[in-house]
């Protein structure tokens, strides 16, 4: 097992995320510059939140309490859980390698789409794993029946990205929970819901309706996306107790510092601060969406904060171009798409200067 774990770390490379805010200015000595880039949310977070971290600054020679006791009481009671089920790590991204550093082994087979986000086939090289790999439909959703007959005795976990980033697809309601009837008793799910909350359809069934009905389920959410707090480190994944105790073993002691954990906190209660995101996020994708097809693009449905664009054309060629007038979006080139963009919603004022960009471009 030695073996395999030297020959795939190997194939490992620096994951580097879109380019910072800081580089573009020093680079071409721009002052405004409209990120589109990273499905950050355009109009901060919550004033509820900022006042919170504020305070807690002020307790910042205390180490944080460990497990985040006070947000995870507060998650149970919002989802009608149990504290004990929940994990806060740094990010959704930390939870996320506390899952595979718990569960995969060496020679241990794990299965998502493609093209999806990259921490599910990093962890799973770093530890040993082998990706399976099951390429999305012809309209960017996920092929179930292809993933469970891609099931075998090795199989260990099955990322489900929903909604999917880069696509901005979901899985039909009432199809992942059929799904989770038919896997095997040695395989767990992982449902990735970074942007869950942006799913419009009343009844939808998300992870929470899964681990209430005991499958083998861990969901994975973050503060990243609807409450704008990207900067801070939050993220979380709740399952039942039983799932959670291997991850729980691995986190590190104190991985969300106390700020970060104030401000998740606060956040959680600014109910019409999530209006209004989801509100505008609705309307500007909506617009958006609409100009981006009058310049002759494709745009798949997204139900997320960012939509999947077929701009028919070298998108790292117009990403670049785009740059030079202060636009940043992400290119799908690290997914083998050339031809394919992804663009988070930003505020209205952001995305019309997209499109001024984009008519002075094309
Ligand atoms: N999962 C998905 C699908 C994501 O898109 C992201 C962030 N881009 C993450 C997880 C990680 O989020 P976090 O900022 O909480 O680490």
């Amino acid at each position: 097992s030695k073996e395999h774990w030297r020959r795939n770390v190997s194939l490992l490379k620096p994951y580097i995320p879109g380019i910072a805010i800081e580089d573009v200015k020093r680079k071409l000595g721009l002052e405004e510059i409209t990120r589109l880039a990273s499905n950050e949310n355009p109009f901060g977070p919550s004033p509820k939140a900022v006042t919170a971290m504020r305070l807690a600054l002020l307790d910042s020679q205390l180490y944080p309490e460990s497990s985040c006791r006070a947000l995870r009481e507060k998650l149970a009671s919002l989802f009608e859980l149990k504290p004990e089920q929940f994990l806060i790590g740094n990010g959704a991204d930390n939870v996320i390698s506390l899952i595979g550093t718990a569960y995969i082994n060496p020679g241990d087979e794990i299965i998502y789409c493609t093209p999806t986000f990259p921490a599910y086939r990093t962890i799973t090289l770093l530890m040993g794993g082998t990706p399976i790999e099951i390429p999305v439909t012809k309209n960017q959703t996920y092929d179930l029946d292809r993933i469970l007959a891609a099931i075998t005795a090795q199989t260990k976990l099955i990322f489900i990205c929903n909604p999917n980033n880069p696509t901005g697809t979901i899985v039909e309601n009432g199809l992942l929970e059929s799904f989770l009837q038919r896997i095997p008793p040695h395989v767990i799910a992982v449902l990735d819901e970074a942007y869950v909350e942006f799913i419009e359809q009343p009844g939808y069934h998300t992870g929470v309706d899964f681990v209430k009905k005991n499958y083998p389920v861990i969901f994975v959410r973050t503060f990243s996306k609807l409450y704008g707090l990207a900067g801070t480190r939050v993220g979380y994944c709740a399952a039942n107790c039983d799932l959670m105790k291997p991850i729980l073993a691995v986190r590190e002691p104190f991985a969300v510092n106390r700020i970060a954990a104030a401000g998740a906190f606060s956040a959680l209660d600014d109910e019409d601060y999530k209006f209004t995101i989801l509100q505008e996020n609705k309307r500007e994708m909506e617009k958006l969406s609409k100009e981006l097809r009058a310049l002759g693009y494709d745009v798949t449905e997204s139900h997320a904060n960012f939509l999947f664009v077929d701009i028919k054309g070298d998108a790292v060629e117009l990403t670049n171009t785009l740059m030079r007038e202060g636009v940043l979006i992400r290119p799908c080139i690290a997914w083998g798409l050339p031809q394919h963009a992804r663009i988070t919603i930003g505020t209205a004022e952001q995305n019309e200067r997209l499109l001024t960009a984009l008519r002075k471009i094309i």
